[in-house]
């Protein structure tokens, strides 16, 4: 079995579910006793946002890479970074280590077009939303991509970073939440992209009006497939 390294705590209430479910899946696939060989470097999360919000994001790619670099010393076969919006600097930190990085994006495109999904609605931090790196790996996916309009962008933003990430879920949050995946079906989305990996601990699938592809689950997912294929 392969050693999974996870670049976890952003949040780490996200990092939770990721330790889960890459157990859970090598619980199923192996049985017994079985369980997922694992390393986690779990940053300092406030350092992290601070980078983002002043726009350093040189300064957070390295610490990322920092981390990465560690968790390949340390055993990993291969590293997941457990958060969207840091893959903005995936290149950076990839080229520092000599093992795969698991893009989430990619994980997410390949669950996607085993679906036959092509317009797919995205929730997401901000920068996840609005800028391009994460919209464009979609695209050239061959993904039309929506994203929530005027202030909803801002009433996701704050979500999850003042509520989700600090562990706090609210049903009005929760019916936000499910208001705006309605309009995004209204306006053609397919499914939608729990492009945040703190999303899934507000919005479950008997929620939502579209399939939800859940950007936690996939990676992790994906993560167990990897470390026993
Ligand atoms: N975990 C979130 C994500 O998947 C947001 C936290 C962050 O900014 O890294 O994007």
């Amino acid at each position: 079995m392969k050693t999974i390294g996870l670049i976890g705590g952003m949040s780490w209430e996200s990092t939770i579910p990721y330790y889960r479910i890459i157990n859970d899946y090598i619980k199923d696939h192996l049985g017994g006793l079985h369980s997922a060989r694992i390393v986690l470097y779990s940053v300092e999360f406030a350092e992290i946002e601070e980078c983002q919000s002043s726009g350093n994001w040189d300064k957070s790619a390295e610490i990322l890479a920092g981390a990465a670099k560690k968790l390949e010393n340390a055993g990993a076969d291969f590293i997941l970074i457990c958060t969207n919006t840091m893959h903005k600097v995936y290149k950076q930190i990839a080229e520092k280590v000599n093992v795969p990085i698991v893009h989430i994006v990619e994980a997410t495109a390949d669950a996607l077009s085993r679906n036959n999904i092509r317009k797919v609605a995205l929730l997401g931090t901000r920068y996840t939303m609005t800028e391009n790196f994460y919209k464009e790996k979609l695209i050239e996916r061959g993904f039309s991509v929506l994203i929530p309009e005027g202030n909803d962008i801002e009433t996701v933003n704050s979500v999850i970073f003042n509520e989700l990430c600090v562990g706090i879920i609210k049903e009005t949050s929760r019916q936000a939440f499910i208001r705006i995946i309605d309009d995004l079906k209204k306006q053609g989305a397919e499914a939608v992209i729990l492009g945040c990996t703190e999303i899934g601990l507000l919005v479950r699938e008997e929620d939502s009006s579209l399939p939800i592809y859940d950007t936690t689950v996939i990676h992790a997912t994906r993560a167990g497939e990897m470390a026993i294929e």
